[in-house]
């Protein structure tokens, strides 16, 4: 017996059933594999949602996982039976206590990366490490604003982009989620009820900012542009808040010959030595202590509605795994 949240149909958290599905063994090219722990994103409420669309429907939602390898189809050689894997960038179906997928999707995971930390930080943390070594290599000295600071992708980016050198600005839901990321690396943080302009204006003494990393999307991204030096970085990488509206290419003219990039995670790791390599990384920073991974809520598998309502109500910090049991 194999179960796994499945949608039918877009739409709330109720959406998300908890049912039987096939689990077919793995033909060549595939492994499968026995999760121990679900790694929660916000992509899968846009999957949800229908913002972003399943291949088909029904379908298991969620992209994320680390588990056991229990068998591998023919011509297999980058994993074996017994193997401890965790993927991040395969098609969706990790929601489930178990799948096949494609080998070349899964990465061996150290002894130093539990199962818990690989379901929480493959996701988040490959692309917190993409986004600050290879879209906008970030060098040291630099002052950076990283929206949702206290978010999954949030903490680590601050963490992470200290570790380089880095001042952050953050932003911020609440007062508790402020003190959270200051505590991981965030210089300053801003809060919704103040002048994010013009905090950051008095923060840089008016020079203003090399690179936004703007997860929010709708509500924050002009805003975002109007933080940037002139010839600065807009990187545009989530939608939170709802997706951003068409640009008008002239207001990057107008704003300072800016540069805008939309980059998503799966480019980056489109080709095997970029996901092991980006996936090195990562895992070079979280056994140094550059950045610690925090798995601030569990939600057993089955009850990933609720875990989704909480996401969506901006009521978790870090990052939140989902239980198999
Ligand atoms: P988070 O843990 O960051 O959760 C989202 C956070 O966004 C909330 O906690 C909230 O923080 C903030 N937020 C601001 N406005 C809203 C709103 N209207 N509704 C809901 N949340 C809001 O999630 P993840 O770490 O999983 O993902 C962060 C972002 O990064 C997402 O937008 C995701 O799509 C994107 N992403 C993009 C990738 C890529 O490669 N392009 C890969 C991975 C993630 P607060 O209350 O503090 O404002």
């Amino acid at each position: 017996m194999n179960h796994a949240i499945r949608i039918h149909e877009y739409g709330g958290p109720d959406k998300l059933l908890w049912e039987e599905v096939p689990l077919p063994s793995p033909r060549p090219g595939e492994a499968l594999v026995r999760h121990k722990a679900v790694g929660l994103n916000y992509i899968d409420v846009y999957f949800r949602t229908g913002l972003y669309k399943a291949p088909s429907l029904p379908a298991v939602i969620g992209l994320e996982a680390a588990g056991v390898v229990e068998a591998v189809g023919e011509g297999v050689t980058a994993v074996a039976p017994g193997d401890r894997v965790a993927y991040a960038s395969g098609p969706m179906g990790a929601y489930a206590e178990a799948r096949v997928i494609k080998a070349e999707a899964l990465v061996k995971l150290p002894d130093s990366i539990s199962d818990e930390v690989a379901a929480a930080a493959m996701l988040q943390g490959m692309t917190a490490q993409y986004l600050l070594h290879r879209t906008f290599p970030v060098q040291a000295g630099q002052t950076i604003l990283v929206h949702a600071a206290a978010g999954g992708v949030g903490l680590i980016l601050c963490q992470w982009a200290r570790a380089l050198g880095c001042t952050v600005i953050g932003t911020a839901g609440t007062e508790e989620k402020a003190a959270l990321a200051r505590a991981h690396g965030a210089a300053e943080v801003i809060l919704p009820h103040e002048d994010m302009v013009e905090r950051v204006k008095a923060i840089t003494g008016g020079a203003m900012l090399p690179v936004v990393f703007d997860s929010v999307g709708r509500d924050t991204f002009t805003a975002s542009l109007d933080c940037l030096a002139p010839l600065g970085t807009m990187v545009s990488y989530g939608n939170a808040s709802g997706p951003v509206p068409p640009v008008e290419l002239g207001l990057l003219a107008a704003k300072g010959s800016l540069f805008l990039t939309r980059p998503t995670l799966a480019t980056y790791v489109a080709k095997r030595e970029d996901l092991l390599r980006t996936a090195e990384s990562l895992f070079g920073a979280i056994a140094g202590g550059a950045v610690q991974i925090r798995v601030n809520q569990h939600w057993p598998l089955r009850d990933a509605s609720a875990a989704h309502e909480a996401l969506e109500g901006r009521l978790t910090t870090g990052s939140t795994v989902l239980l198999p049991g």
